[in-house]
């Protein structure tokens, strides 16, 4: 096996660490759509040597280009000489269902409960069937002499160096896609809701690498290696930033040395006062700021869905949320979630006037406009919604946004766009949260009997 072979294994890494089924899907199309030309009865080489030679044409295939991918050692014609049990149809319809399911996988976060199997395992098993495929290794044989012979036995005459390296191919994507799990890992927390929109931005450049990555590895195998080990490092260092930074975050009690965050107004464990706690900061984070207003503080812990106790993180949805750390309810009262929605009100002014500050610049003040206003008073209703009703009110919101968007390129009528854009999304979030409300309501003694063990009373409790 040439270097070829070494080259494009190593270069998909990336692709199936990101999207396994799927770019193993858009691998198999490609080497069946060079072989599907010569079903049609197009030779593949005068084509491109056609396309090559039209007179004028600008395509990219020169004629070096042209022979080296007509070229026997080529990854492409590697990718042609994938046996027929991937490249039959079966094989192509479950890959293709395969990569429907990977994608509602990893849109939405409740149906990732229902799958069992490990992500980063399935998509290193995917990368490792394609490498040992490419080889001409066929796995009914490594299971047929692992039958008859056992494991301990002389793999000499039968396993190569191409057959070990299909195996360490996936074992690294499996270590890759455990970076990149981590690092969603840490942006979930930092932006539960998705507020900035990273994480679909992410989703949308892992789908396109899914698609067009195979293409890429297949016509420039060595540059799709350098850009690959580029990229995982600097996904590795990024999330080592980021895990250093949040591990700063934490203080031990010095009562009964649990970690507690910087913000925690309480110890989480033995319920000690801390000493000055830390105001929090945009995505939850402790800042440098001292807290001068216990009771505003609590308030803005639970915008970050922050205990407002301990300031240990919810993962959970709904008003219903007990911290997991502290056991004390988020909400313990109707009041207290009263008093959680006039704090957000009291917002709205000042964030409806900044919004219309960035509103006022064409274009450019769109972005964020945006940001600002979500991150500052949406976020904060949104963490507590339910994923289904949020579903709704997230199309109404878009479709509605999508139409006063229109308005922001209006000179004069721009400065209006985005404070109405934030008045949208504040009317449908808050009647949102609101229906959340009237059903704790119509079962208010049942909701605050069970709430009353240990309620943290956002202005009565403690003192600094
Ligand atoms: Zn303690
Ligand atoms: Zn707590």
């Amino acid at each position: 096996m040439d270097i070829s072979f070494y080259l494009l294994s190593l270069a998909v890494i990336p692709l199936f660490a990101a999207r396994g089924a799927l770019s193993l899907l858009c691998m198999v199309l490609l080497a069946e759509y060079y072989v599907y030309l010569r079903y049609l009865g197009i030779d593949p080489d005068s084509l491109l040597t056609q396309l090559a030679d039209a007179p004028g044409s600008s395509l990219w295939l020169d004629a070096s280009l042209h022979e080296w991918l007509i070229s026997t050692t080529t990854p492409l014609a590697l990718l042609t000489a994938l046996p027929e049990w991937l490249t039959s149809p079966t094989s192509i319809g479950v890959l293709f269902v395969l990569s429907i399911i990977e994608y509602i996988y990893n849109k939405s976060p409740d149906m990732r409960q229902l799958f069992p199997f490990g992500e980063s395992e399935l998509k290193g098993i995917f990368a490792a069937t394609l490498c040992f495929s490419l080889v001409g290794g066929n796995i009914e044989d490594l299971v047929q002499h692992f039958k008859h012979a056992g494991v301990t036995s002389d793999f000499a005459g039968f396993i190569s160096i191409e057959y070990v390296w299909s195996f360490v191919v996936g074992c690294l994507t499996w270590f890759v896609s455990g970076i990149r799990n981590g690092f969603y890992l840490l942006l979930t927390e930092m932006d539960p809701t998705d507020e900035i929109g990273v994480r679909n931005l992410l989703s949308f450049v892992e789908t396109s690498l899914g698609i067009f990555g195979p293409l890429f590895v297949v016509l420039m195998p060595l540059a799709a290696v350098i850009v690959a080990g580029l990229a995982v490092l600097i996904l590795y260092l990024i999330k080592y930033q980021l895990e250093k930074r949040e591990a700063k975050q934490y203080r031990a009690c010095t009562n009964c040395g649990h970690e507690n965050h910087l913000c925690a107004p309480n110890c989480g464990q033995c319920n000690t006062v801390m000493q000055s706690p830390v105001a929090v900061g945009w995505f939850g984070q402790a800042t440098e700021t001292p807290i001068t207003n216990l009771h505003q503080h609590k308030l803005e812990l639970l915008e970050n869905k922050r205990c407002s106790y301990c300031a240990a993180r919810s993962k959970e949805n709904g008003l219903n949320i007990d911290c997991e750390v502290c056991g004390k309810p988020f909400f313990g009262t109707i009041e207290e979630i009263d008093a959680y929605l006039a704090h957000l009100r009291k917002k709205l002014p000042k964030t409806l006037l900044v919004t219309a500050a960035f509103s006022a610049i064409p274009i450019v003040g769109i972005i964020p406009g945006i940001l600002y206003y979500r991150l500052a008073l949406i976020s904060g209703l949104r963490l507590y919604l339910p994923r289904i009703s949020n579903f709704w009110a997230r199309w109404f919101v878009r479709l509605g946004s999508l139409t006063l968007l229109f308005l922001q390129w209006i000179p004069g009528l721009g400065i209006v766009s985005l404070p109405l854009m934030c008045l949208l999304n504040y009317g449908v979030y808050s009647s949102s949260f609101n229906r959340q409300r009237e059903k704790h309501i119509s079962n208010k003694p049942a909701f605050e009997a069970q709430r009353q063990i240990q309620s943290p009373s956002l202005d009565t409790n403690n003192t600094k």
